[in-house]
């Protein structure tokens, strides 16, 4: 089966990992640090704090912004739901704002209809690596004071107007999930220019302990003194893992370069099909293509997607609408809410997209996907 997302190891890589492992440290030490400032130099230099996932990203992120009870994040349903799920584990209410049918991504407009004096955070989601309306968003945050989240979990690498992610709205999250553009193995982390609030993180994602001499109440203790001001997780990334990120940031140049001419390749050869749509590109993005998500006509995409899992392509579909997972449901939110992102999820493939897939591998699932909707 060729899978539809997988990671790429060099040797490098692997040695870079064992060379923590004969270390003194293995969890929070050089190797982190090293790994945040890495990062900066992928996100226009906006600091980071590494996590043990993308979820874990989120979470802190919502908690470092200061998510509660009342307030309500407006969001897109296009995406996995671990988006939705940490606001709501903080006591927030979502509010679904539909997409764009060209790029999957939340439309502004919606957006701006749905801003309340409730508002406290506008989470925006790069579907398929593609960055959101990050500059139309921006307005809307600012005009009624949310904080604008920018779930990167698919875009790490990729820019718009020439800007990198995580230089666009005032908190990114990061995944390094196996499929994601690098990997950890599991991994996170979260970007933001603003100190506080990047400080507040990672004390959130360090059970919440005080350190620093200038911040402790008791300040007399004793030398082994630290104190809990406000509660915490344990959400660190290990420096085994985060040696390994650093490894794959080297790659992630050559990783793009080859997810945009697999996606060059899907386009020519899938692009004048009827009723079938490639992924667009806005003219001033320029996408670290995760996905590659095809759309064919919906009553037909359940037996394509059959087909092509027989014949050995691994498609997979993202994503169910969020709020149609049972436990949104059971909050009360009906289905036919977001109208486009249904139609999105109705007609959607994701094509198999990563660095390692082959020139013949990307012919395979073209021919496969050119039979599949011959007799599916
Ligand atoms: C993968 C993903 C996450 C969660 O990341 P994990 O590292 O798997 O916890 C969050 N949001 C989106 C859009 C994702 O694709």
């Amino acid at each position: 089966m060729i899978p539809y997302g997988h990671h790429v190891i060099s040797q490098e890589d692997v040695d870079a990992v064992t060379a923590v492992l004969r270390s003194d440290w293995l969890t929070t030490g050089p190797a982190v640090e090293a790994f945040e400032n890495d990062l900066g130099t992928w996100t226009g230099g906006a600091p980071a704090v590494a996590v043990s996932s993308g979820t874990a990203a989120l979470h802190v992120a919502y908690a470092a912004i200061g998510v509660q009870p009342g307030d309500e994040v407006i969001t897109t349903p296009l995406t996995f739901v671990a988006t939705q799920a940490t606001a709501a584990l903080l006591g927030a209410r979502l509010v679904f704002a539909d997409i764009s049918p060209d790029t999957g991504n939340i439309d502004p407009e919606q957006v701006a209809r749905l801003v309340t004096p409730r508002t406290k955070v506008i989470a925006a989601v790069d579907y398929a690596g593609h960055p959101a309306d990050m500059e139309a968003l921006r307005a809307i945050a600012d005009g009624c004071g949310a904080v604008l989240l920018e779930d990167a979990a698919h875009s790490l690498g990729s820019t718009l107007r020439g800007r990198p992610v995580g230089s666009l709205a005032d908190v990114t999250t990061l995944s390094f999930f196996p499929t994601k553009n690098i990997t950890t193995g599991e991994g996170g982390a979260v970007v933001s220019a603003d100190t506080d609030l990047l400080a507040r993180a990672r004390r959130f994602a360090r059970q919440g302990l005080v350190r620093e001499a200038g911040q402790l109440r008791y300040s007399q203790e004793g030398p082994w003194h630290q104190e809990v001001h406000a509660l915490g997780l344990n959400y660190r990334l290990p420096d085994i893992l985060a040696a390994l990120g650093s490894r794959q940031l080297a790659s992630l140049p050559d990783f793009k370069r080859r997810r945009s001419e697999i996606k060059a390749v899907y386009d020519a050869a899938l692009g004048g099909i009827p009723g079938v749509d490639v992924p667009a590109c806005r003219p001033h993005a320029d996408p670290m293509w995760h996905l590659y998500p095809l759309r064919v006509p919906s009553e037909r995409r359940r037996a394509v997607y059959e087909h092509l899992r027989a014949s050995g392509v691994g498609v997979q579909v993202n994503y169910i609408p969020a709020y149609w997972h049972p436990v949104f449901e059971d909050m009360g939110y009906a289905r036919g809410l977001c109208p486009r992102a249904e139609d999105y999820y109705s007609r959607e493939l994701s094509l198999p997209m990563y660095p390692s897939l082959t020139d013949e591998q990307v012919g395979t699932v073209i021919r496969s996907v050119g039979a599949a909707l011959e007799t599916a």
